[in-house]
């Protein structure tokens, strides 16, 4: 069975060391001091490996079923939940006013790798609310948000996002459910939507549906799609769950991965709901929720990762096999650990270092929106040049990462027991959901890269720039800092080919989307690893070890990675041609 022990001690750096949040002036980060998130994390972590982590093989192992209409989650979820919203998790970042602990984003952020990491499908109802709670906590009117924050925060009642249809899952303009007006104020909606995470289940009493539905006469395409509140019992007027509304569980997939998160086909037949927003402005209030969706799935990406390397470098370094390429590393016994073994050094180097700087990049973003949440607008623009990358890169990494993990198992890692595969295939969902990475590539070079006529990318050059200028005043870092200046130099260079080619000829530069996507995913863990290593020349951190570690990853990951930039350039360079080439029959 599988082991998870979350790795306090490097958030706790990234958090105090690189990030120096205590000093920073974002609201609310001044009480964070280091005992205080070390005394968090610490419970988080024991939570994690003592009730979540246990449940992680055998909740993927048992599922979930559909009974009598019914979705049952299996053995042991309904308590772990329980304890859960007991220990205050699922409402860390909510506001006091609604029982929330009004903690920062960022805090939510470390917890939620943890959770995620320990037991992906039982963190994901909780993680779905929370995208739930700060929709209506944004879009929602004085009663809404009255009537159902604090029920989501508590997750007494859980969330869920309802945007996909059989005809309809990238194109949104597809979305065919009705929402007819009625005289009371509210609507009817009836449609069919699929692919519902935790669309129906028994952890909650009740399941506040976030759906997108078009009202009669509005406009085709998104543009006519609004959003509604429709929970699965009407509150009465206690404002406790009441007579069922008109949502059915018509049946649950039977899939790769997550097989404790239910993904749900449900039917509404004139269920009752309540719009929430302008008319017609749905996609605006649905992207809250998508936005901070795509940075938790960004998060599930590499914390599963960071699981299965903790899992992978325990293996390594017990398993033996063969000889240390250099002599024996361990005479007396009859063969050495995998780990002396160049290659397999070369798997763990490769995980570990992308663990730990996604780990910062993600920690970062989250700062960039409590920095936004609190008013500052460049921390918006990057925040918002970023959520493409981090849920693209993150989890394209990820899943490779945790490949990775499973290949150094050898044989043991295909076979179910070791729980390595399960790593992999929860993994892959993040790749594909909340937008698959090809629309998030799409969304960084059509959309975030021009927005605010390049505000977002000025930022983040800005952010290069000034973290380069300060490593070259140490003769170590000088190689790291030129190796992150040619990184963003090759990124420079893609981007101008982007925006010379992009309007005449937009099969030219999205043929190169992706590309650009993980060049700038490079880019930005190579100005984590090169703020880490900055961070460890000026730590107080009496741990040398643990330092020096960092160092030597920070080198790897520039040395190794950052040639890569050019690669991408060069792809990127050659247009489009040579992929449309074919005709749609020739294939
Ligand atoms: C386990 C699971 C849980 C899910 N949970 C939810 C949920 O809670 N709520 C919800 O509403 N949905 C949910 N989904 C749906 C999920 O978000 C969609 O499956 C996903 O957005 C992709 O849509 P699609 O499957 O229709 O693929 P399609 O849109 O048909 O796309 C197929 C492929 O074509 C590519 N593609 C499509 N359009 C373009 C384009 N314009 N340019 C370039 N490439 C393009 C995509 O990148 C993808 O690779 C879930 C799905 C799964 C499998």
């Amino acid at each position: 069975m599988p082991r998870y022990q979350a790795n306090v001690k490097d958030m706790q750096f990234v958090l105090h060391e690189m990030l120096q949040i205590s000093t920073a002036d974002t609201p609310g980060y001044q009480d964070l001091e280091p005992d205080f998130t070390k005394a968090i994390l610490d419970a988080v972590a024991r939570v994690a490996t003592e009730t979540l982590t246990p449940l992680n093989i055998s909740g993927d192992r048992q599922g979930c079923c559909l009974d009598g209409g019914a979705v049952h989650t299996p053995d042991g979820f309904k308590p772990a939940f329980k304890a859960l919203r007991a220990g205050g998790w699922t409402s860390l970042c909510c506001a006091r006013e609604d029982g929330g602990e009004g903690l920062p984003f960022l805090m939510y952020t470390a917890v939620g790798e943890i959770l995620s990491a320990a037991n992906m499908a039982l963190n994901m109802y909780a993680g779905l609310t929370h995208g739930a709670y700060s929709a209506i906590a944004r879009h929602g009117s004085p009663d809404q948000r009255r009537m159902w924050l604090p029920k989501l925060a508590s997750c007494e009642w859980t969330g869920t996002m309802n945007l996909t249809e059989p005809q309809c899952g990238t194109d949104l303009g597809l979305i065919g459910t009705r929402a007819v007006p009625q005289a009371d104020g509210s609507y009817r909606l009836s449609g069919q939507k699929i692919f519902i995470s935790a669309g129906d289940h028994d952890l909650a009493e009740n399941i506040v549906h976030l759906v997108l539905a078009r009202t009669p006469d509005a406009p085709s395409g998104t543009k006519g799609l609004s959003l509604f509140i429709v929970p699965k019992f009407l509150p009465d007027a206690q404002g406790r769950p009441g007579t069922a509304n008109g949502v059915y569980t018509r049946g649950i997939e039977e899939k790769m991965g997550i097989h404790a998160s239910p993904t749900c086909a449900l039917d509404y037949d004139q269920a009752q709901g309540w719009l929430m927003g302008p008319l017609h402005g749905g996609m605006a209030a649905m992207f809250t929720m998508m936005n901070e969706a795509r940075l938790g799935v960004g998060l599930q990406g590499y914390a599963l990762a960071g699981a299965a390397y903790e899992n992978a470098l325990e293996y390594a370094r017990t398993r033996r096999q063969g000889r240390a390429p250099s002599g024996p590393f361990d005479p007396e016994a009859d063969a050495d650990p995998l780990i002396v073994h160049p290659d397999v050094r070369r798997m763990l180097m490769e995980q570990k270092s992308f663990v730990e700087g996604a780990r910062a990049l993600a920690f970062w973003g989250a700062s960039l929106i409590d920095r936004a949440e609190a008013g500052d607008a460049p921390s918006d623009a990057l925040a918002s040049l970023l959520t493409p990358v981090i849920k693209g890169v993150l989890t394209d990494r990820g899943f490779d990462s945790t490949v990775l993990a499973q290949q150094v198992f050898g044989g043991y890692g295909y076979i179910e027991d070791t729980g390595m595969a399960q790593f992999v295939r929860d993994a892959r969902i993040t790749m594909i959901y909340e937008g698959a990475n090809g629309v998030q590539a799409l969304d960084l070079v059509g959309r975030k890269l021009g927005a605010q006529k390049g505000e977002g990318l000025r930022l983040l050059l800005a952010e290069i720039e000034a973290e380069c200028a300060r490593a070259r005043d140490l003769a170590e870092l000088v190689p790291l800092a030129d190796a992150l200046t040619q990184g963003t130099a090759e990124m420079m260079q893609a981007t101008a080919y982007l925006a010379q080619t992009g309007k005449a000829h937009p099969d030219q530069a999205l043929a190169g989307s992706y590309d650009f996507m993980h060049l700038m995913g490079h880019v930005c863990l190579g100005l984590m690893w090169l703020r880490m290593a900055f961070a460890v020349q000026h730590s107080t951190w009496t741990d040398q070890g643990f330092l020096q570690a960092k160092l030597h990853t920070a080198q790897y990951y520039l040395t190794r990675h950052m040639p890569a930039c050019a690669m991408h350039r060069v792809r990127i360079e050659t247009g489009g041609d040579n992929v449309m080439a074919l005709r749609a029959d020739a294939f």
